[in-house]
Order: C-alpha cells, then structure tokens, then sequence
C-alpha cells in the first residue's frame, strides 16, 4: 500500500483516501472505496479508519505522489519521504541476500588485522567507557555489508588454559569503511564491567579491544549474520530501536544513508524513503555518534528523524526512567501507520531486557487500532521486515 502526502496542502484542501476493507487475503478490486474528506480531517479519519481494520491504499490530493503517514504532519516529525513507497513487496527481503558473505575467515584461521584508531565516544560526565575502534583489513578477503557482525579472539589465554572463545560485535562502519577506501571495519565497544564477591570484574574482549593501541594486530573471524541486512530498497522506511551500543549497526544504516562520501560511493542506493531512529542511553553524555546523526538531521530533515530516551535525566509518565519503549508508545500512531506500509522495516539492536517492554508497548498499541501484535509481529517477521539482535 502507499499513501500521498497532503502536507504542504491548505487545511480546506480535499483528500480522497482509498481503502479495502482488511481481511488479510487478497481482496478483489469490487471492494476498493474512496472517501472524500478536508485536510483538516485527514489524520482523524485515518486514524479512525485503521481502528475500524480497513486497508488504506492511498491518500491523494491530485498532486505528484510521496509516502507518508498522515501523522507526521504534526511539528518537529519527519515529512513525507521523497518517492513513493513500492505497492505490495512479493519477494521477502532475505531473498536477495543471499549474496551476502558470511565465514569468510574460521576461528581457526582468523584473519588477523591491524588496529588503525581506538578512541573513546562518550563526552565528560558519561557512565563507563565506550570506545570506537577501527581495524585495517588490507591484504585479506574480509568483506562485509552493513548489518553483520565479526568476531573478535581476545589476545591471552582463558582459565583453562585455551586460547579465549570469540565475542561477536556488531559492525558500526559501511562496507566501504570510516575511510571509504573498502579496507577497514569499525566497532563500537563498551567495557563490560561487573561485580562479583565485592570485587569489580572487567570483560576479557571488551577491555581487550578498549585497550589496544593503534598498530596491535586482532584477531577477527567472520563475517556472520543475516538477521539485520538493509532492505536495498531505496524507498524502504527504516524504524530502528537501539540501546547503548546497539547503535553500531544503525550507525552504519544512517551512514549509507546519509553520509555524503557514503552516498557518492553507493550510485545504486540514494535513500529517499523515511528512517526514524529511536535511541536510549542514560545520560546526554553517553549519546553515541551524535555528531554524525545531527548532520543528517540538517541535510535530511525530510528523511532522518532522531527520537531520544535518556534514561536518567527524562522521565516517563509514571514518572520513572524514559526507556525506549515509552517513546515507542509515544509515537505508536505514526509507528503503526509506517508499519501498515510494505516498503517498513523495524530494527531492534541493543540489551535484550529491552524486548519485552518494546512487545508491551506494540501490544498495547496495536489493540488500541484493533490489531494483535502476537499475530501480527510474526507475519512482519515472516516477511522480512521485523528484524531483531539483541545480547
Ligand atoms: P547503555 O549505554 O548502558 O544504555 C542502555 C540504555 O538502555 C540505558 O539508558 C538503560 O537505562 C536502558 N535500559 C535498561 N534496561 C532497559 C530495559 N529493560 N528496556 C529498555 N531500556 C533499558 O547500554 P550498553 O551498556 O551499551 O548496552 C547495550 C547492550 O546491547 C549490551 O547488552 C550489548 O551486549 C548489547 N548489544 C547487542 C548487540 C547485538 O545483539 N548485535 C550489539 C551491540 C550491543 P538505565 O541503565 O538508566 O536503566
């Protein structure tokens, strides 16, 4: 389904809107109906018409079409992507990832690189360390798109005697690199630290790799995974739910996006559709990449949209800490009305203790507009557009 936009329309202006009523079977075209209604009543009509369980197919005012959700024409939210949305997608997106490298180096055999720049991601007054590390991959076969992870084989010996066991992270660079020249990859890596019997524990890999100095050679095995490949659809609309350094693969989506060098490389991938990125971290300080994700606020404000949920300085409506699940039930108008479209995507990348908050809310949610988010989460899932990773 797609929808036109009306937003830059007068508020008198009239909108037809054309549904089917939704039975979740191919419906004849006999059923399809258009209702005439003013602009000023387009978002009340919309909204009423997805409770009732219609299938909107589109919102035209008579002008060239764009996507968008009648519900983010409201200040501050992202407008309409640029094109349309692609009508009905038969062809699951893991079809055409099949493509994708994976196990290109064995834990036996890692390749084994060069760290290229270590350097700390949090401003002064943030809560532990988490650092951005680049690694050098010259003179190996290591290929990666955006979405997979490597592992990384600490340097020492475990307790046992062994060499250590591999740690996956997700990969925070494009395949073409921070650098663009296609031969380096990119972690963002927190140092886990714990306590046991009174005394603070350091993670092995990840004070491994906040440590290590430019110019160490690293271990690296991969790349693995398939779960959090883009759709190459450049239309898509792209929801992404990160925690902490969840971020890393949704830094590497903004920055194919968005980034100028990024998209002289990518000919076959200008994004126009809509990207919307809801983030959690505890303090202001701890927010990661926001340099880079202010940037595109300012060169996409069409296309990049940056929802925060800042655990200890922002307060939920209960008056406890703003997680992103209370942003998601926030926005779930405009998240639902995204969601009815095809060309979406929702990403979830971060700490596991997130997902049942993120289910609450799309349950609550999706019964509010009539919908089961039990039933409905599997069908997004079976078709490729629900994509989960979490530790
Ligand atoms: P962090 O900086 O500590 O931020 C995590 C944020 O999430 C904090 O604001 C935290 O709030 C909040 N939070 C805590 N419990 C939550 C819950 N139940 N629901 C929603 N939000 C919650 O994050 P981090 O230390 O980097 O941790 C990131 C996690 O992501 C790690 O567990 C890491 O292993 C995982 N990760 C997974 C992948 C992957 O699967 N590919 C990739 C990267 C990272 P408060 O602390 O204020 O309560």
């Amino acid at each position: 389904m797609h929808v036109l936009s009306a937003a830059s329309s007068g508020p008198s202006r009239m909108m037809t809107i054309t549904i089917q009523d939704f039975s979740g079977s191919p419906i004849p075209a006999a059923g399809i109906r258009r209702l005439m209604v003013p602009l000023s009543r387009l978002q009340s009509t919309y909204g009423r018409l997805l409770r009732s369980g219609a299938r909107i197919l589109q919102v035209s005012n008579g002008l060239a079409s764009t996507a968008a959700t009648p519900g983010s024409s409201t200040a501050g939210s992202a407008p309409a992507p640029a094109q349309p949305a692609k009508a009905a997608r038969k062809t699951p997106a893991k079809a055409a990832h099949a493509d994708v490298p994976v196990n290109l180096y064995k834990p036996k055999t890692p390749f084994v690189g060069k760290v290229i720049s270590n350097d700390s991601l949090l401003k002064e007054g943030a809560i532990g360390r988490v650092n951005h590390v680049t690694m050098d991959l010259s003179g190996g076969d290591l290929r990666y798109v955006e979405g997979q992870s490597i592992g990384i084989i600490p340097d020492g010996l475990a307790d046992n005697g062994k060499p250590h066991k591999i740690r996956l992270y997700s990969i925070a660079s494009t395949r073409h690199g921070d650098n663009l020249a296609g031969n380096t990859v990119s972690l963002c890596v927190r140092q886990l630290q714990y306590e046991k019997d009174g005394e603070v524990i350091n993670g092995v890999c990840s004070t491994f790799l906040c440590d290590i100095a430019p110019g160490a050679p690293v271990k690296i095995t991969g790349p693995v995974g398939k779960e959090m490949l883009l759709p190459a659809d450049e239309e898509a609309n792209v929801i992404m739910l990160a925690t902490g350094t969840g971020i890393a693969p949704m830094r590497a989506y903004l920055r194919r996006m968005f980034d100028p060098g990024e998209r002289a490389k990518n000919p076959d991938y200008a994004f126009r559709g809509k990207a919307w990125l809801f983030m959690g971290v505890p303090t202001t300080p701890n927010l990661l990449y926001e340099e880079e994700f202010q940037s595109y606020l300012s060169a996409y404000p069409e296309n990049f949209r940056y929802t925060k949920a800042i655990s200890r300085e922002q307060k939920n409506s209960e008056g406890g800490r703003m997680y992103i699940q209370h942003r998601v039930a926030e926005y779930a108008d405009e998240i639902f009305s995204l969601i009815n479209l095809d060309a979406t995507h929702l990403y979830m990348c971060g700490l596991r203790g997130m997902e049942p908050g993120i289910d609450e809310a799309m349950t609550t949610a999706a019964a509010t507009r009539g919908l089961d988010w039990k039933t409905l989460r599997p069908q997004l899932k079976k078709a490729g557009r629900w994509h989960v990773e979490t530790y």
